[in-house]
């Protein structure tokens, strides 16, 4: 699996996934058209899937034009239906997408909003998991109550530890500096908040992530309960 992650918008990523067996390209969510056409043309791809996390704007903007241009089918969450009405088939928990010979199986993952889903390529250790979560981070809680997204986020951290994680947003550089502010005696979080700050300056993106680097700094994975974690959410929106 050959996978190119790019910005859309201001803080937006989008990620395009080749199976290298087949030429089949997927894209995982689609902020705005433009920036997905300059990569695909860039590197003489076509585009075959475009897979959805949620029905948020900057996640399905930029779907119709696309669909148009590329004749790309759409796979959306089952309860994205009345957002996306023109997808070509919704997909809840369990379901299997293919790409080329490349396998996901589709994790419903509630909490940022009702209808998110990610996309675990388990064969390549890879998952999208959209505005679930983030580098050292979570998604906004706009689906309680926050058990739903800390169970989603405890179902992701349990992922082998080599697992690469993909998320939607550039976001880690305020995360570090909340994650620092929670556990301010965590020599891991001290030295990641500074890899971070040295790889934004420098425009180098943060994402993906791994299961083992979240699970050692990442302050709402660390949470010992679901009354912590949605403390921490509380905070975090203030911080
Ligand atoms: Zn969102
Ligand atoms: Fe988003």
């Amino acid at each position: 699996m050959e996978i190119a992650l790019f910005t859309c918008l201001s803080d937006n990523y989008a990620a395009l996934l080749r199976d290298e067996a087949t030429g089949t390209v997927a894209l995982v969510d689609a902020p705005a058209a433009e920036p997905v056409i300059v990569e695909l043309e860039r590197r003489g791809w076509g585009l075959d899937v475009i897979l959805v996390t949620h029905q948020h704007h900057d996640h399905i903007e930029g779907i119709p034009s696309l669909v148009a241009r590329y004749g790309a089918k759409v796979v959306a969450p089952r309860l994205a239906e009345q957002a996306l009405p023109d997808a070509d088939r919704f997909v809840g928990e369990g379901d299997i997408v293919e790409i080329g010979a490349l396998r996901a199986e589709v994790w419903e993952t509630p909490g940022h909003c009702t209808d998110h889903v990610s996309y675990h390529f388990a064969s390549e250790k890879v998952i999208f998991v959209g505005d679930t979560m983030f580098t050292m981070g979570c998604g906004r809680i706009f689906s309680p109550p926050p058990e739903k997204l800390h169970a989603s986020l405890q179902r992701i951290a349990a992922l082998p530890g080599e697992t690469q994680v993909y998320s939607g947003h550039e976001y880690t550089l305020a995360n570090a500096r909340f994650c620092a502010h929670v556990e301010p005696d965590n020599p891991q979080v001290a030295a990641r908040l500074k890899s971070v700050e040295a790889a934004r300056a420098a425009g180098i993106p943060t994402v993906p992530t791994t299961i083992a680097e979240e699970r050692a700094t990442n302050v709402f994975l660390r949470a010992t309960d679901v009354a912590e974690f949605a403390a921490r959410r509380e905070a975090k929106n203030r911080f």
